[in-house]
């Protein structure tokens, strides 16, 4: 198929395809029912017409049996239709009596100009069956019937009887009434297409409800849903769908502000503090000592808004799903061994010990998988007092890897549990943290389809549990 035949054939609008197909149904389903009809008619009337026959040839024999020299009643018979009628009548027929060697003995009259050639059916027996449909030289219809009417002691036929029905007008009738069909047909036709036109319009009068819908959402009317409970089954769920994705969309959009939210309230502190103490250097002249310490400490608030940056990024670009990933089987013991001897130093200088053990293997991104143990182990140093002691541990069974980063530091009351995993959250304000570790964690853990959970007693410790799939 070309792509032009393609493209024209995908154009074609649904009302219209619904419109042709209703219409196309319909002829088919009319034709079917006309051609039925009319079969059934002619064979009706074809019926009637034998039935009459047979009746004509039932007289006669009955008049040769039971007046055998009697011919008066017979001649009458045999008239046919009175001349007088002839010409309103539905049905003439015509007669002819012959002996076993075909010679006439009696006819109707005026049967030799109708039906003078007339292939009447030959060496009849019975005469149910011999019919035939004979059309003469004057276009007139005939349906002929042969009989026998008179046996001699033996048994043979000694006279026989031909009789020719004029089927003209019945026929013309049958005729008549299928032009009507016709007429009839072509009528219901373009009424069929209209009546699809209606209803496809209607059908699609949802559709069309969506489509005015789509057009009006914009950023500042993302709230907007559609009323589903009066829409057809069929389109519920799409409808359901589309209400689905602009939740979905909304939700991202709120996301979205409120991140940009909070991401200048965070910065507007640093840069008003960095601001306000170069006014006050600069409001007149200072020692170059002093110049020094406000470039030293403006340079240390560089650096935090410099990581501050970083770690926007990382969340900002790891929120579009499998963006910069690069999984690879991982031995979690290995990478946990790596990110403790990382912070050996740091945790010896507040005297804390680390011990980890255990195993298991897990799909991953190695940055990654780093990066949360260094948060998590990272915030259990910080927030663990002189000389005290923090347990990592792998464990892996069927269904999944856990590291469980187990201290006994400061803890975390059980009203702020929940919110420690949202992005900016700090529970002591003058940290010197942004709140992003755990915010970065939780999104990396997501990335992995795994999870992250804590548990925690003020004054006792913390554990949290990262959890990965386990390795296929
Ligand atoms: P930050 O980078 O500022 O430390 P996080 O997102 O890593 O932010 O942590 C959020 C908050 O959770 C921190 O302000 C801290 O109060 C608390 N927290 C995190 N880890 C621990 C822990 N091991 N012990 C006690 N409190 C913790």
């Amino acid at each position: 198929m070309s792509l032009r035949n393609a493209k024209s054939r995908s154009q074609i609008s649904i009302a219209n395809k619904l419109t042709f197909s209703f219409t196309a149904a319909s002829i088919i389903i009319l034709s079917l029912i006309a051609l039925v009809l009319s079969w059934a008619l002619s064979n009706m009337m074809l019926l009637a017409e034998k039935q009459y026959l047979i009746d004509e040839a039932h007289v006669i024999q009955e008049l040769l049996k039971n007046y055998p020299n009697d011919f008066s009643s017979l001649k009458q018979e045999v008239s046919g239709v009175p001349q007088a009628l002839k010409n309103n009548a539905t049905y003439t027929y015509y007669v002819n009596v012959i002996d076993k060697n075909e010679i006439i003995i009696m006819q109707t009259p005026d049967a030799k100009e109708h039906i003078a050639n007339a292939p009447f059916p030959k060496n009849v027996t019975a005469w149910q069956s011999h019919f035939r449909e004979w059309v003469n030289d004057k276009g007139q219809h005939y349906l002929l019937i042969s009989a026998p009417a008179k046996y001699d002691h033996q048994g043979n036929i000694i006279t026989n009887l031909q009789i020719a029905l004029n089927t003209s007008y019945p026929n013309a009738l049958i005729q008549k009434y299928r032009l009507y069909i016709a007429a009839f047909f072509v009528l219901l036709v373009g009424l069929f297409n209209i009546l699809g036109k209606l209803i496809a319009k209607k059908s699609l009068k949802r559709l069309y409800e969506l489509a005015t819908i789509t057009e009006q959402i914009t950023v500042s009317k993302l709230s907007d849903r559609i009323d589903t409970t009066r829409w057809p089954p069929e389109l519920t769920s799409l409808g359901h769908s589309f209400n689905k994705m602009i939740g979905g969309i909304e939700k991202a959009f709120d996301n979205l502000s409120q991140c940009t939210n909070e991401i200048a309230h965070e910065l507007r502190i640093p840069i008003n503090n960095l601001i306000g103490s170069t006014e006050i250097i600069l409001s007149r002249e200072r020692d170059p000592i002093e110049y020094k310490e406000l470039l030293c400490s403006n340079l240390e608030e560089f650096r935090r808004l410099s990581r501050l940056t970083d770690n926007i990024l990382f969340l900002a670009r790891n929120e579009m799903p499998n963006a910069f990933l690069h999984f690879t089987k991982l031995e979690l013991a290995k990478e946990v061994k790596t990110v403790c001897e990382f912070f050996k130093d740091f945790a010896a200088e507040k005297n804390i010990q680390i011990i980890y053990e255990g195993k298991g293997s897990v799909r991953g991104d190695l940055l990654l998988v780093q990066r949360a143990i260094t948060n998590i182990l990272n915030n259990a140093i910080k927030y663990t007092p002189e000389g005290g002691k923090i347990h990592l541990t792998v464990r892996s069974n069927h269904d999944f890897n856990d590291i469980i980063i187990t201290d006994n530091g400061v803890g975390i009351s059980q009203d702020k549990l929940p919110h420690i995993f949202d992005r900016f959250y700090k529970i002591d304000s003058k940290s010197t943290g942004w709140g992003l570790g755990l915010a970065i964690v939780k999104t990396i853990m997501e990335l992995h389809k795994g999870s992250i959970d804590v548990e925690s007693i003020p004054g006792e410790g913390s554990r949290f549990f990262l959890r990965f799939p386990a390795f296929q």
